[in-house]
């Protein structure tokens, strides 16, 4: 029941609210990084290992910031909503549970 334009700023307000989010947990986790370690304690296996945790957890932070970033050009080159790999739509419900999905999920697979 919804035309193209008012899906595509239905999108853009999702990942614009996406970007906001990843970017907040981004400077929680950096927050967070700052504390040092404690030094020579029995503790210090167990933050190193939080340490790990958080560098993980970054990556993943940055890595869906990225995607969320692409997605929104993708959004202004009109292209959002298209594998990136072969070019077929990506599914309704592949996009809702991941709006910056940027593969179908045939593609996603290897
Ligand atoms: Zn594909």
């Amino acid at each position: 029941m919804s035309t193209a334009s008012e899906s595509t700023a239905r999108i853009r307000e999702k990942l614009l609210a996406l970007r906001a989010g990843y970017r907040d947990r981004i400077d929680t986790i950096h927050a967070h990084a700052r504390n040092p370690l404690e030094p020579d304690s029995s503790e210090q296996a167990a933050q190193l290992g939080n340490v790990a945790v958080v560098s993980a957890l970054e990556n993943e932070a940055t890595a869906e910031l990225a995607a969320v970033d692409a997605a929104l050009a993708r959004l202004d080159a009109g292209t959002y909503g298209r594998c990136t790999q072969c070019g077929e739509p990506i599914s309704a419900a592949r996009l809702a549970a991941r709006p910056a999905s940027a593969e179908c999920m045939e593609c996603k697979k290897d």
